[in-house]
């Protein structure tokens, strides 16, 4: 695994200076972005930038494909809490607090998506990298092999969830207690309203595949574990959480 890191590095470059300069400052770190076009901010959050350029991940996941669901979708959700939270004091709250004070609150569900949906797909979007894939090393393959026998069957067991969601949602890798799972969350929902750790998701709504592969999410899965997996990410998520 590379330790140097440089697209974590970069990305809290950017959110640094974003947070220093203000929106105005997206264009300090914008050089290496992709050519999806995105608004200027206009609420207290912001669409985080994509950690590559936008055709970086075809074939398995064309420039198309990465044009609407980080231009439009990821930049829908994230408009769409701006309004649903102006005026209001979740506007001043951080993302993951906004997820936590609203899940399971009827009155709330709108707030709760949409934040939800912002957390989930930055969260996707760092799952991923060109030329990803492969097998994980180190402590996240030991804790690979003790938690699901070995990496084919860890393979087998995330590639099953993610196709028997029903409908739209999310697979996960979590770390619960001292163990990692495979789990499934519908819709919106995310494992951190529920006090499980993420170290990878893989987004199975059809806009994440309907482009490249129609109805074939099985195919876009499979193609997701093989080449564009970031197992970087998710060994230093697996850190975060305490090892
Ligand atoms: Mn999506």
């Amino acid at each position: 695994m590379s330790k140097t890191l440089p697209e974590y590095a970069l990305n809290r470059r950017r959110f640094l200076m974003t947070l220093l300069a203000g929106s105005a400052a997206l264009a300090v770190g914008d050089l290496a972005l992709p050519r999806v076009a995105r608004a200027a901010a206009s609420g207290p959050f912001t669409l985080p930038p994509l950690p590559y350029p936008d055709d970086a991940l075809s074939p398995a996941i064309s420039a198309q494909t990465i044009g609407f669901h980080y231009g439009k979708h990821h930049q829908g959700y994230v408009n769409k809490l701006n309004e649903l939270v102006a005026g209001t004091p979740l506007a001043d709250q951080p993302l993951e607090a906004v997820i936590k004070a609203t899940v399971g609150q009827s009155a709330q569900t709108a707030i709760f998506n949409n934040a939800a949906q912002v957390w989930n797909h930055t969260f996707y979007w760092r799952s991923l990298r060109p030329k990803g894939g492969g097998k994980p090393d180190g402590a996240l393959a030991e804790l690979i092999t003790q938690s699901f026998g070995d990496y084919d069957q860890f393979k087998a067991e995330f590639a099953k969830i993610a196709a028997s969601q029903f409908g739209s949602g999310w697979a996960w890798l979590v770390k619960e207690g001292d163990k990692l799972t495979v789990t499934k969350t519908g819709n919106a929902d995310t494992p951190i309203a529920h006090g499980q750790q993420p170290l990878l998701t893989i987004d199975v709504w059809e806009h994440a595949y309907y482009l490249d592969y129609q109805n074939r999410r099985a195919d876009y899965v499979a193609a997701v574990l093989d080449r564009l997996i970031n197992w970087d990410f998710a060994a230093r998520n697996l850190s975060a959480a305490g090892g």
